[in-house]
């Protein structure tokens, strides 16, 4: 006999559960738990555990044999504190039956209202409430909702896009009121709203074939099944995949007692953030509708009138406040907004509903926020004394952070076009792209790396993927509280809803806003921040002078420990990075000077080197680059000036700047005096089969050491010139692709040599570090022995990967894709770091390195350098520093301080 307790109950200032129980009860559970202990009102009702929907799983969709039995009980315990009977004919209790996953899952999962109303119990209710009208709109969405979830949905029906029975009866639904003249349903009268029921009912029917239950107890066992089953619908499946929540964790299902915001003009329902989601302020902000169920506000089928003066806008400046209508109730909502962050010590995001005057909360959690107002309810909450410095590093996620960092439209800019049309500003910062009218064209986009606006009617959870593709969101409906509005800002994602004057006419394939017409692949710009619509294409700028930011990032660096330089290779990136705190430069790559701009010259000069056929032709060669190479260090040591910085030695195969392809080599030929084929020939040489394990890094300074001899030179005559103007260059020289420890004596030998003469030449003395990177797993094998030369060690994640997985970073996109789609890897190792083993590889050559060498410094370029859970393993690893572009430098700072507060 199976003994699990599957139901906890809550209700009457008491519960079994509480806020740490997300796990077993859910987020929305535990929660509704804690405001009972908190004392709010809460409508009592039972949490069925997330174990519960495992066992359903385990057991081929049945619930456990005690379930229901359990369940009955918890009921009791309802009644009881409600006064009320489930299934009873003079005092009916009516219930709602709700999901709720460890995280929330915005929209992903479904809900049934008004679970309990039959003909048995209808006439009961009516003559309580004395309000038909009430009663029949209650019944009508317990159809329509019921007929969603647990007869179409749970039965696992598809039907085709827009046939779906919710669609069918929402049309029904327009379609009388228009017969009817109505704007509103509200003002659907009792009979109408009967009539209508009927009508749903033989529509059901006719399409899904089952009769709607007339049976309460049916009705709830069918809605609890229909949760679980919830939990594997398309629309739920997908939203984990983007969000990485595991398909084991399953949901909750909380059964609780109604409470009624649609018993008249008393009556009404809400969402609320205790403070502003989008900029952060410190302000109540809410939306709520009179006379309206739960989902009426979120759905974006009326706009929602404004909770406060602070909430009012554009869109809905004209209706009134609760402020305004209900202060007293109001009053009661501000005094709980206080006392749930005092208790949670975060901004929180609730549901409440008013019955005739009476507040009733239904909902709290914490509340998505955009990485702007994260950053500013740190900062507030540490000043007001409700969390500690710690806790305001660890509240700002990295990617929040970034996010703040991240685009916005160029107000300079900005202001010489006219905004086309405005709606609510309901993701932050700024996005232009071109108009994709479907998720699939916004995924395509994306797939082709163009930047691009899903504008939409109103999004609804089946977009999540293509809302997720998309640069900005637009839609013509919805409020702050939308879909939308929610999934853009658990993304940081620029989004404007409720944009009235968009009206989209999908079969012409056209888009209409304020009289101008658009395409499809037409561009549109956004400020999200304001809800500003732009038909023109506007420039995009950086968030960064933020003094906000600045002091935050002062009291990062506080627990930070960890060290944090960039990957730069010229002087504006290295500015770049300094600015955004970078303590050094993990890697220069020397090759960079021979790409893109005013690299002809250089690189023209590197060719005649690497197409010279003797050693006197290519030291004359090299001795016409050296000074481009000088040259190209001292700008950037310059402005390093006082902070080390990591020049790695040439590491390419030398073929890569040859010219390829007959035109070019004819060119190139000519403007040496060279024979065509003789150039042809000598480039045939150089060809390798596998490149990539070839002739390259430090295998270059080997077999041509002038190479590597004047690249010393440069950098020594670099760092000389720079001591005799008074700068102080840290120079330390890297040599990439290292095997062994021959390898290093033989070039260190080299280096030391250069070292002399031009300290010699120069008159002056100065020490240089020599390192080396590890990036072949043979070398983080014999570290010990390397570390007698090396005096750091830079692993190089990129390269380890490749060679310890054998996986060419160039080709194999298509099998890792493969490998993930069938889980036989968890992730592309070259985004998110194998600490498995690459990682066992990096904990082991900082081990045997530190055996030799005790103070051995080490650090990691690559990309991995400013992937946060990447950084936290660096740290753990025992790293000196972290390496990464200029702009994640930031979110390393901030991973990094993170990994020293977790692991204290
Ligand atoms: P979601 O997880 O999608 O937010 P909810 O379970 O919170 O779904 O329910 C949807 C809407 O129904 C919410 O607005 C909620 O406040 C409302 N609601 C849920 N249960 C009740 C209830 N017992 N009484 C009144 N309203 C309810
Ligand atoms: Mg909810
Ligand atoms: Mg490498």
């Amino acid at each position: 006999m199976n003994n699990t307790k599957y139901v906890y109950t809550f209700g009457g200032k008491t519960a079994e559960g509480k806020a740490d129980m997300k796990n077993l009860l859910g987020g929305k559970g535990a929660n509704l738990a804690e405001m009972c202990l908190l004392g709010l009102p809460v409508p009592a009702g039972l949490t069925i555990s997330t174990e519960c929907c495992t066992a359903y799983y385990a057991n081929n969709c049945q619930l456990p044999a005690t379930l229901m039995d359990e369940v009955w009980k918890g009921m009791k315990n309802m009644e009881n504190l409600m006064g009320l009977k489930y299934d009873d004919a003079d005092h009916p209790l009516l219930v709602s039956c709700r999901s709720g996953a460890r995280t929330s899952m915005p929209g992903m999962m479904d809900t049934v209202l008004n679970i309990g109303l039959s003909f048995k119990t209808i006439p009961g209710l009516i003559k309580k409430t004395g309000n038909p009208r009430f009663v029949y709109d209650s019944y009508r969405r317990l159809i329509m909702m019921y007929a969603d979830v647990v007869m179409e949905k749970a039965e696992g029906i598809e039907p085709a896009d827009g046939k779906g029975i919710r669609k069918q009866l929402d049309d029904m639904l327009d379609e009388y009121k228009e017969k009817k003249g109505y704007k509103s349903d509200t003002e659907l009268k009792a009979e109408e709203l009967l009539e209508l029921a009927e009508a749903f009912k033989k529509r059901i029917k006719e399409v899904l074939g089952t009769e709607f239950p007339d049976d309460a107890k049916a009705q709830l066992e069918g809605g609890i099944k229909a949760v679980f089953k919830s939990w594997d619908g398309k629309k739920a499946i997908a939203y984990r995949r983007i969000e990485g929540i595991p398909d084991d964790w399953g949901t909750a299902v909380n059964v609780q007692s109604m409470v009624f915001g649609n018993m008249g003009d008393s009556s009404a329902t809400g969402v609320a953030f205790t403070r502003d989601p989008a900029t952060g302020e410190n302000k109540f902000y809410g939306e709520w509708l009179i006379n309206a169920q739960g989902e009426d506000v979120v759905a974006g089928i009326r706009t929602p009138n404004p909770l406060n003066d602070d909430t009012k806008n554009e869109q809905n400046k004209h209706l009134k406040s609760m402020q305004e209508l209900m202060p007293e109730t109001y009053k009661e909502l501000c005094e709980i907004r206080s006392i749930l962050e005092k208790n949670y010590h975060d901004m929180l995001d609730i549901e409440f509903t008013i019955q005739e005057g009476k507040l009733f909360m239904l909902q709290c959690r914490v509340g998505k926020r955009t990485g702007v107002a994260s950053l500013t309810m740190a900062m507030d909450m540490m000043k007001e004394g409700l969390i500690d410095e710690k806790t305001a590093v660890l509240r700002v996620s990295p990617s929040q952070l970034d996010e703040f960092l991240h685009p916005i439209l160029n107000q300079a800019e900005e202001k010489k076009f006219k905004v086309l049309a405005k709606g609510l500003p309901a993701g932050p910062g700024g996005a232009v792209g071109r108009i994709a009218f479907t998720s699939e064209k916004a995924m395509e986009y994306h797939k082709q790396k163009i930047a691009n606006i899903l504008v939409r009617e109103e999004t609804n959870p089946e977009d999540v993927e293509g809302m997720r593709a998309a640069n900005g969101i637009l839609t013509a409906r919805g409020g702050m509280t939308s879909h939308a509005a929610l999934v853009a800002r658990g993304w940081g994602k620029c989004c404007i809803v409720g944009c009235d004057d968009v009206k989209i006419d999908f079969e012409a394939g056209k888009l209409e806003i304020c009289g101008k017409s658009f395409n499809e692949g037409d561009i549109l710009s956004l400020n999200g921040t304001k809800g500003w619509v732009y038909a023109e294409e506007i420039p995009m700028a950086k968030n960064t002078e933020n003094p906000l930011f600045k002091e935050f990032m002062k009291i990062v660096d506080k627990y930070r420990t960890m060290g944090v330089r960039t990957n730069a290779d010229n002087p504006e990136d290295a500015q770049t990075a300094l600015d955004f705190g970078a303590e050094g430069i993990g890697l220069f790559r020397i090759e960079h000077m021979f790409y893109g701009k005013n690299s002809e010259k250089p690189l023209e000069k590197l060719r005649n080197m690497i197409l010279s056929d003797t050693l006197e032709r290519r030291k004359a060669a090299l001795d016409e680059l050296e000074p481009y190479i000088r040259e190209s260090a001292k700008g950037t040591l310059k402005v390093m000036n006082g902070k080390p910085l990591t020049f790695r030695l040439m590491d390419p195969p030398l073929h890569e700047f040859v010219p390829q392809g007959e035109e070019q080599q004819r060119k190139v030929a000519k403007e040496r005096g060279m024979k065509y084929e003789d150039l042809k020939k000598r480039v045939e040489e150089m060809h390798e089969v596998n490149p990539m394990m070839g002739l390259r890094g430090v295998r270059l300074g080997i077999i041509y050491p002038e190479i590597t001899e004047t690249q010393f030179r440069a950098l020594f005559s670099a760092t000389a010139e720079l001591l005799k103007e008074g700068m102080d260059p840290h120079l330390e020289i890297m040599v990439p692709l290292t095997i062994n420890v021959r390898e290093l004596q033989n070039q260190k030998a080299i280096a030391d040599r250069v070292h002399e003469e031009v300290q010699a030449k120069y008159g002056i003395r100065f020490n240089y570090m020599f390192g080396t990177m590890i990036e072949i797993p043979r070398a983080a094998l014999v570290a010990n022995q390397i570390a007698e030369v090396a005096e750091f060690f830079s692993f190089g994640t990129n390269d380890l990967t490749q060679m310890t997985f054998g996986f060419s970073r160039d080709d194999v996109n298509a099998i890792v894709h493969k490998y993930i789609d069938e889980k036989i890897i968890p992730a592309d190792p070259f985004n998110t770091f194998d600490q498995e083993c690459v990682g066992e590889l990096v904990k082991l050559g900082v081990e045997r390195g530190r055996s030799t060498r005790p103070v051995l410094k080490c650090g990691v370029c690559g990309e991995h350098g400013g992937d946060p859970a990447s950084v936290d393993f660096f740290f753990r690893a025992g790293l000196n520093y972290v390496s990464c572009s200029p702009f994640r430098v930031p979110v390393a700072r901030l991973a990094a301080a993170q990994a020293a507060i977790r692991n204290a």
